[in-house]
C-alpha cells in the first residue's frame, strides 16, 4: 500500500498571527484565497496521476489555521473533499491547525466531514522561545489541544521547529522529549529558514537573531531523529518542501536550508554507525545496508566514504542488499 497526498494550499487563509519565521503566502506559491471548485479541480487533477489500486490517499489541507477559517468555509471546503471519500476516490483528509484553534465544536465538525489526520504546529514545548517567535499560543495550550484530540479517531500529526528565536539545542531535545510524551502519531521537524518578507529577516538584518548553521541544524536533528525514532514515532518529514520559492535562489535569506537536508541527516546517523563499529574492529572493510538507503549510507556526494578514508586511512565498501531493516547496518560476512 502506497500513500499519497493531494495538497490543497489554503494560504494564510483566517489567521490573524504573525509568527515570526512565516510568509504563508510564500510557502504555499499562492496569495489568493482557494474556491470550492479549485479544491475539486485539484483532487480529480491529482486522481489522474494515482495508480488505481495499492493506494491510500487524502486530499490534505496544508499551507494556513485551518480551522481558524470561517466555521462556514470550513465546512464548504470540507464538504468538496468529503465528497471524494463518500465516492471511495479518495481514503481520508488531513489538515493543519493551530493548538489554540482545537475545540470540541471544531472537532466535532471535522469528525463528520470524515476528517482522518490533524497536524498541530507545536514548534516549541518552550514558552520564551514561543513568545519570542510570536507564536502567540503557550505549551500548555498544545498539551490542552493533544488531550482533546485524542479524544477522537483522529491521526495526531505534531510539528516541532529547530533554531526559533531564543531557541537552544536543550530546549528543542526538551521539545522532542514533550512531543514524545503527547504520543503523536507521526511527526515533523522543521530546521526555521530566515523567508523574505517576514519578522524574522528583520531580526536577522538587525543582528537580532542568528539562524543555525547547517551542520548545527543537522547535529540536532540527528537527535531528535534517532529519538524520535526510539520511541517508535514516525518522522515524516525533516526540512521544508524545496520549490521556486522556498530556495536558495527564492526567498530564503539566510539559514540551513539544503535541497537534501533529510539525506545529509540520514547519512550523518549511518556514518556514526559505520564509525562506531570501526572503532570496535578496524579490520571490517564492507558493510550493508537497505537498497533503499544505499545513497544515505555512501552520504551526499559520497561524504561518508571520504571522512572514512581521512579519519581511518583506507576505503570501505558499502552494497545493498535486500531484508535489512531500514536505518541499520550488517558488516558483510563472506
Ligand atoms: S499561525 Fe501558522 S499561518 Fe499563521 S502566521 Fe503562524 S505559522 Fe503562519
Amino acid at each position: 500500500m502506497r500513500y499519497y497526498n493531494i495538497p490543497i494550499f489554503v494560504p494564510h487563509e483566517g489567521c490573524p498571527f504573525d509568527c515570526s519565521f512565516c510568509n504563508q503566502r510564500r510557502i504555499t506559491g499562492m496569495d489568493t484565497s482557494i474556491t470550492k471548485e479549485q479544491i475539486s479541480e485539484i483532487i480529480e487533477e491529482h486522481l489522474k496521476t494515482l495508480p488505481e489500486s495499492g493506494r491510500y490517499v487524502e486530499a490534505a489541507f496544508f499551507g494556513g489555521s485551518f480551522t481558524g477559517i470561517s466555521p462556514e468555509k470550513q465546512c464548504e471546503f470540507l464538504e468538496t473533499a468529503y465528497k471524494y471519500v463518500k465516492n471511495k476516490k479518495i481514503d481520508g483528509i488531513r489538515l493543519s491547525t493551530r493548538p489554540d484553534y482545537i475545540s470540541e465544536e471544531i472537532l466535532d465538525r471535522l469528525e463528520r466531514y470524515g476528517v482522518s489526520a490533524i497536524e498541530l504546529g507545536v514548534q516549541s514545548m518552550d514558552d520564551e522561545v514561543l513568545k519570542a517567535s510570536a507564536r502567540g499560543h503557550d505549551a500548555k495550550t498544545v498539551e490542552r489541544a493533544v488531550s482533546l484530540i485524542k479524544k477522537y479517531p483522529f491521526k495526531l500529526g505534531l510539528q516541532m521547529m529547530t533554531g526559533l528565536p531564543g531557541d537552544t539545542d536543550e530546549k528543542a531535545v526538551m521539545t522532542a522529549r514533550r512531543i514524545i510524551d503527547l504520543k503523536p502519531d507521526f511527526v515533523r521537524i522543521y530546521p526555521t529558514l530566515v523567508l523574505s518578507d517576514t519578522l524574522l529577516e528583520g531580526l536577522y538584518k538587525n543582528g537580532e537573531y542568528t539562524p543555525q548553521t547547517i551542520s548545527e541544524a543537522v547535529n540536532l536533528c540527528k537527535k531528535l531523529l534517532l529519538m524520535f525514532r526510539e520511541n517508535n514515532i514516525d518522522v515524516i518529514r525533516v526540512a521544508l518542501v524545496t520549490t521556486d520559492e522556498i530556495s536558495d535562489k527564492g526567498s530564503v535569506v539566510a539559514g540551513p536550508f539544503h535541497s537534501a537536508f533529510r539525506e545529509l541527516v540520514e547519512g550523518e546517523i549511518f556514518y556514526d554507525q559505520i564509525t562506531a563499529v570501526l572503532d570496535k574492529d578496524s579490520s571490517v572493510r564492507t558493510f550493508c545496508v537497505n537498497p533503499r538507503e544505499l545513497s544515505k549510507a555512501i552520504g551526499n556526494g559520497k561524504v561518508n566514504l571520504k571522512k572514512i578514508k581521512d579519519k581511518y586511512g583506507f576505503d570501505i565498501e558499502i552494497k545493498p542488499m535486500e531484508n535489512i531493516e531500514k536505518g541499520k547496518i550488517k558488516v558483510w560476512k563472506e
